[in-house]
C-alpha cells in the first residue's frame, strides 16, 4: 500500500455537517442528498454540528497539520476521504504592503494572495469542495457559465475525478481563459452576452443534458470551500481578525463565505466578539450591490451595460445578494467602487511600490482603499485585508517598447536614465 502524501487526506477525520439550510427562510434539508437551489429558489447553506466539532478538534491539533485548505476538514461537508479531488490547494500567505501602508497612511495592508492556488485563483477552493461532493454524490456531468476563472477551476478538478464538465463564457473572455478551460477537458463554448446570459444557457439545458447547475450559490458546497479563506486568515492571524476586509465582489461567494467562517470561529470559541467591516468592493461600470447599499435595499436590480476591465467582478445580478448586503450590514462595513482608470493606476503603484503584481480584480481592492482612506472610513492605525483573487498573468500587460541594438555601442547613460 502506498502511504498517504498528506496527513489532512486520511480516513481518521470525523465529519460534522448535520443539515443543509434555506438562506432566506431557515428550513432545513438532508445532508447527504443531491441539491440545487432550495424550494424557495434561494441559496442553501451547509450547518454543521459545532459542538461536537469544536469537542473533537483543537486550535493545537490544526497547527501541527499540513499547510494546505485540507486542514480544514471538520469544517468541510466531504465525508469519505477517497472522494477528495485535490490539486494541492497550499495555505496562502498574506504579503505585507509597507510601502503603500505608508502612503496611504494606513497602519497595515495585508494582501491575501489567492493567486498561488491551482488554476491561479481562488475559484479552485470553492470548484475543489464542489466537484468533490459532486463525486460523493454521484454527479457525472457539471455545468457552469463563468467569465474565466471559475471555469478554468471546474475543468481542472472535473476531468480529474473523470466528471464531464460544460462551460459557458461571455464572447470577449480573454483568449488565455477560454484556452486554458479547453486544455484542461472542458467543452467550452463562447456566448454572445454576459455572464448571466450565460446562466440561462445552463439553467435552461438542465433537462435535456442532464447536467448539475454549478453556477455561483445554485449549488451548496462551493461556498463552503470558499470559506476556507476566513478560516485561514484567522489562524494566520493568531485567531483574530483584521479590521476590515476588502472584498472584490461579482457574485459575492467569498465574501458571504468569510462571514459564515467567522461565525462558525466565534460559535467554537476560537474567535471573540469582534469582526472585521466587509466592504463590499466593485468597479464602477459593474457596481449593483454597492448601487442597493446605497439606497437601503436588500435585494440589487440587475446591472445593464456591465462593463470593466476586472472581468472576474463583472458580475450584473447575484443570486446571493440579499447574503452579501447582509454581511455588508452586520459587519458595519459598507460597499465601494472604483472606476477603471483608477483600478489600472492601483495595479502599477502596488507593483512599483511593493512589488506584489495584483490582477485588476485585486487592484480594485487597492484602489477602493485609496477612496475610503480619503472619505475618512479608514482609522490611521487599522490594519486593513485586501484580496487579490487571481493572477495578473491571465491578463494583457502594458506594452514595454525599449529595445538595444547590441551592434551599435551600448548607452549606459540611457539605460540608467530608464
Ligand atoms: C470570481 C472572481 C472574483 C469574485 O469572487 P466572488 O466570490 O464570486 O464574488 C474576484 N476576483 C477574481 C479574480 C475572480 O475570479
Amino acid at each position: 500500500m502506498t502511504p498517504p502524501t498528506n496527513a489532512n487526506l486520511t480516513d481518521d477525520r470525523p465529519t460534522f455537517t448535520s443539515h443543509l439550510e434555506c438562506s432566506a427562510t431557515g428550513e432545513p434539508y438532508p445532508a447527504d442528498r443531491l441539491h440545487g437551489l432550495s424550494t424557495e429558489g434561494k441559496p442553501l447553506l451547509v450547518r454543521y454540528d459545532l459542538a461536537a466539532l469544536g469537542a473533537a478538534l483543537s486550535k493545537e491539533t490544526l497547527a501541527a497539520r499540513p499547510a494546505d485548505m485540507w486542514r480544514y476538514r471538520e469544517f468541510l461537508p466531504v465525508r469519505q476521504t477517497e472522494n477528495v479531488i485535490s490539486l494541492g490547494e497550499p495555505m496562502t500567505p498574506l504579503v505585507p504592503l509597507p510601502n503603500c501602508a505608508r502612503e496611504l497612511g494606513v497602519g497595515e495592508i495585508l494582501v491575501k494572495d489567492e493567486s498561488r492556488l491551482p488554476t491561479g485563483s481562488f475559484k479552485a477552493r470553492g470548484l475543489c469542495v464542489a466537484v468533490s461532493m459532486a463525486r460523493e454524490l454521484g454527479i457525472s456531468r457539471m455545468a457552469m457559465p463563468t467569465n474565466g476563472n471559475a471555469g478554468a477551476a471546474l475543468a481542472a478538478y472535473a476531468s480529474r475525478c473523470g466528471i464531464e464538465s460544460f462551460v459557458f463564457c461571455p464572447e470577449d473572455t480573454p483568449d488565455v481563459n477560454v484556452r486554458e478551460i479547453a486544455l484542461q477537458g472542458a467543452k467550452v463554448w463562447k456566448v454572445n452576452g454576459l455572464i448571466n446570459d450565460c446562466g440561462r444557457i445552463v439553467g435552461d439545458g438542465k433537462e435535456a443534458m442532464g447536467w448539475f447547475d454549478t453556477s455561483t450559490l445554485k449549488e451548496p458546497y462551493r461556498i463552503e470551500g470558499k470559506k476556507t479563506m476566513g478560516l485561514e486568515l484567522a489562524e494566520q492571524l493568531g485567531w483574530t481578525v483584521p479590521d476590515a476586509i476588502f472584498y472584490p465582489t461579482g457574485g459575492g461567494t467569498g465574501l458571504i463565505g468569510m462571514w459564515k467562517a467567522f461565525a462558525e470561529l466565534a460559535e467554537i470559541g476560537w474567535l471573540d466578539e469582534k469582526r472585521p467591516q466587509m466592504v463590499c468592493v466593485q468597479a464602477t461600470g459593474c457596481a449593483p450591490m454597492v448601487k442597493a447599499w446605497e439606497e437601503g435595499a436588500d435585494h440589487a436590480e440587475l446591472w445593464t451595460d456591465a462593463h470593466t476591465i476586472a472581468a472576474g467582478i463583472r458580475v450584473p445580478v447575484a443570486i446571493g445578494d440579499f447574503l452579501i448586503l447582509r454581511a455588508v450590514r452586520e459587519s458595519g462595513g459598507y460597499a465601494i467602487a472604483a472606476p477603471d482608470e483608477e483600478i489600472i493606476a492601483a495595479q502599477q503603484e502596488v507593483a512599483a511600490r511593493d512589488g506584489l503584481l495584483m490582477g485588476p480584480e485585486g487592484a480594485t481592492t487597492y484602489a477602493a482603499l485609496r477612496r475610503a482612506v480619503s472619505e475618512g472610513r479608514v482609522g490611521k492605525g487599522d490594519q486593513v485585508m485586501l484580496f487579490n483573487c487571481g493572477t495578473s498573468l491571465k491578463y494583457p500587460m502594458p506594452a514595454v517598447a525599449r529595445v538595444i541594438d547590441r551592434h551599435q555601442p551600448i548607452d549606459y547613460a540611457a539605460i540608467a536614465a530608464g
